[in-house]
């Protein structure tokens, strides 16, 4: 009896459990993904679903290569599994595992129906280092504290990537099954009018192939040196791997495994580098453990006292930090970035969150369903965890009360203004000393940079020290 292999996070070839195993059975293989537009849990925001459909092209390109073909159907996955396994008499069906609360009910419950119908169900890891119910602390209760949960960790063996599948009995879904199911709406080809994907087409390519290119290119290009500079702003110093990861068509576990082959090849990335790396692959790890545990991640604070937080209902201001006129350089150029190509840097991130939620007072869940919406690493679990990091509501969360001055920030890590000046091109004539705090400039120096300030470019929307203050007052507010 043929096997099917549910794709999901997962949209690769080499290092996908689930298909390796199905392929190693030897019989013949049918490969689906089911795109769920309505039913439980969150919908992929649209920049991930513009990437989640270039990756799906891509892995159905390296399937034909091999002879195989990805079959893209719509539904409720339950339904259309037990109709597809029906209708092809499968013997069994695999998959990756995947975290998100809803997505785990729906898989339990397929695991269970699927069984109850004598078709066997294999479910196997293929997205984390490590699977979050098997790093506890010694009371059995989930690390609060990535310190402790990243000691712990290390105590591990990071399982060997896998190989692309061997030779595969690849099969076509027959046809008499394929007129069940229609070609899923909600998940068209790059958008038209307008085209809002121009510059994310510009700046990325999706799949598999893309992925692996841009693990050898930070490997050779950027590693050396990523503890020092991975802040800065103003060049190329991460790996931009996110939303490779996060679609999976490259696995945690090529890069962790890619590093130490650098490592024994005493190439010429230092320790140091590599280990901050794997610092930050641990943070994801550290997130997917906060998801698996709790749930409502991207609804409740992880610390109940901040459910008291008296939030602004900032409607303007929320709209102007979305839109990137906030009047504070740094801030808006990472967000015309974010709208412009689906990505921003950690650094950025930080400090707009940051500005978000203490500057503007706003609640930290309308910004993590912005950033749901316009990134292209959008994770159930990254982001609503680092949210809540920013926000201090979250597990070993920066303190609320330090708060980023973004002018300070922006000097810091953006020195002369390069960044800024690629996305606010408004601004692109004003000398380095103003860059990040444009109002400070002389009516001449303005004039002759061709800005008019509140016309050009907006005035800071908030005083930096008068919004700290009410951030510091709202936050002690909780503690009364
Ligand atoms: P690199 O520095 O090259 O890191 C390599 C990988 O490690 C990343 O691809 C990512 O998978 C992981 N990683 C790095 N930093 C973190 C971190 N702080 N927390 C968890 N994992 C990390 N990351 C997402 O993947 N999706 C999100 O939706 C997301 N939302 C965020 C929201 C906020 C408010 C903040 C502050 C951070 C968010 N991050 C998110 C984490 C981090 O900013 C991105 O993973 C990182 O910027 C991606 O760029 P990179 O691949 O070049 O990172």
């Amino acid at each position: 009896k043929p096997a099917i292999v549910w794709f999901r996070d997962d949209l690769r070839l080499r290092d996908n459990p689930a298909l390796h195993a199905a392929c190693q059975t030897g019989v013949p293989v049918i490969c689906l993904y089911i795109h769920e537009p309505t039913g439980e849990g969150r919908r992929p925001g649209g920049a991930a679903l513009w990437w989640l459909h270039g990756s799906l092209a891509a892995l159905d390109a390296d399937l034909r290569a091999r002879g195989g073909q990805l079959h893209v159907l719509a539904g409720a996955a339950g339904e259309v599994l037990k109709t597809a396994v029906d209708k092809i008499d499968a013997g069994a069906v695999y998959w990756n595992r995947r975290y998100d609360p809803a997505g785990r009910d729906i898989d339990t419950q397929i695991k269970a129906d699927l069984r109850a119908r004598g078709v066997d169900a294999h479910s196997f890891n293929g997205s984390l280092l490590s699977e979050p119910w098997t790093i506890s602390s010694q009371s059995g209760e989930p690390y609060r504290v990535f310190g402790a949960f990243w000691r712990a960790f290390q105590q591990r063996t990071v399982e060997p990537p896998l190989p692309a599948p061997p030779a595969c009995a690849f099969a076509p879904l027959p046809e008499e099954a394929a007129q069940h199911f229609s070609y899923p709406t909600g998940l068209e080809p790059d958008p038209q009018r307008p085209d809002w994907a121009v510059a994310m087409r510009a700046d990325w390519t999706r799949g598999e192939a893309a992925g692996l290119a841009c693990l050898q290119d930070f490997l050779d290009e950027d590693l050396a040196g990523y503890a020092d500079n991975r802040d800065r702003l103003d060049a190329r110093t991460t790996s931009r791997l996110s939303p490779y990861l996060h679609a999976g068509n490259v696995s945690a576990r090529q890069l962790w495994h890619a590093l130490s082959a650098r490592q024994h090849r005493g190439m010429a990335a230092g320790d140091r580098d590599a280990e901050k790396f794997r610092l930050e692959l641990g943070w994801r790890e550290f997130s997917y453990s906060l998801l698996y545990h709790c749930p409502s991640l991207h609804e409740r604070n992880l610390q109940p006292d901040f459910d008291a937080m008296p939030w602004r209902r900032g409607h303007e201001d929320l709209g102007a930090w979305k839109k990137g006129m906030t009047g504070y350089p740094v801030v808006d150029a990472a967000m015309r970035q974010l709208w412009a190509t689906g990505w921003m840097h950690n650094r950025a991130r930080m400090i707009v969150a940051s500005f978000l939620v203490k500057h503007l007072l706003i609640d930290w869940r309308e910004g993590e369903r912005w950033f749901w919406e316009t990134l292209v690493d959008a994770d159930p679990a990254n982001n609503p965890a680092s949210w809540q990091w920013v926000a201090g509501s979250g597990a070993d969360a920066a303190p609320y009360f330090r708060i980023f001055n973004p002018v300070t920030q922006g000097e810091k890590f953006d020195p002369d203004g390069t960044f800024v000046k690629r996305w606010l091109p408004e601004l692109g004539r004003l000398a380095a000393p103003f860059i990040h705090r444009p109002w400070t400039a002389s009516s001449t120096q303005l004039a002759a940079a061709g800005i008019h300030l509140g016309k050009t470019y907006p005035f800071p929307i908030v005083d930096h020290k008068i919004a700290r203050e009410r951030a510091l007052a709202a936050w002690r507010s909780l503690r009364s």
